[in-house]
């Protein structure tokens, strides 16, 4: 397995990342990368989110969610959960999740982060109706993946996410049927690559007015 060195020219602000501590549970083994993704979402500061290894997590390798009681308590209590497969599983393999590839878990962490920023767009009641179409229907399964893709990228994590997907889909030691829901799910590399061409056009524009 080729692992892609982390690349430390996507961090070019050596910011001061402490400050992105704040209402969140981290573990240790994690923190650093952790806060590098939580770095591209200011508007994240305040928000009350656990990162929790778990053992086993149902058909993927991270999941982010509100926590349920805190829906209750209206728009601004909301709290969240990312919880995060111990072990990256591949067919012939098992590797801890925090040896991955620091690019790989800023990318994939970036990714569950960008749901955050959906689900914070969402109203209580919306929230629960996606809770229950998340579940059902692939429509908006893909709906929300492409979601979550698209704030990351705009968020300055384009580079990670693309090394992220190009990481699961050209190992060929992870099982087919994986490989194939995150083809069917989710945008391609190439999607990505667009997406972060249209950005820097944006932001030239942007510069010229
Ligand atoms: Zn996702």
């Amino acid at each position: 397995m080729i692992l892609s060195q982390s690349n430390l020219s996507k961090n070019p602000s050596n910011q001061n990342l402490d400050e992105f501590r704040y209402n969140k549970k981290i573990p240790k083994i994690i923190e650093h990368n952790v806060l590098i993704a939580l770095s591209h979402y200011p508007e994240l500061k305040n928000t009350p989110i656990s990162f929790v290894f778990k053992k086993d997590i149902k058909k993927s390798v991270m999941q982010a969610q509100p926590i349920i009681g805190s829906l209750l308590g209206g728009k601004d209590s909301r709290a969240y959960r990312i919880n995060i497969s111990s072990m990256f599983k591949l067919t012939h393999s098992v590797t801890p999740i925090h040896q991955l590839p620091d690019s790989i878990m800023i990318g994939w962490i970036g990714h569950e982060l960008g749901h955050i920023m959906d689900y914070e767009h969402k109203s209580t009641f919306g929230m629960i109706a996606f809770g229950l179409g998340y579940f059902f229907y692939e429509k908006s399964l893909k709906k929300a993946e492409v979601a979550a893709d698209t704030y990351a990228v705009n968020h300055g994590l384009g580079a990670y996410i693309l090394d992220t997907k190009r990481f699961i889909l050209d190992n060929s030691d992870l099982p087919e049927v994986y490989k194939k829901r995150i083809a069917r799910l989710y945008l391609s590399p190439d999607d990505i690559v667009e997406q972060i061409k249209k950005l820097e056009e944006a932001k030239i524009k942007g510069a010229i007015k």
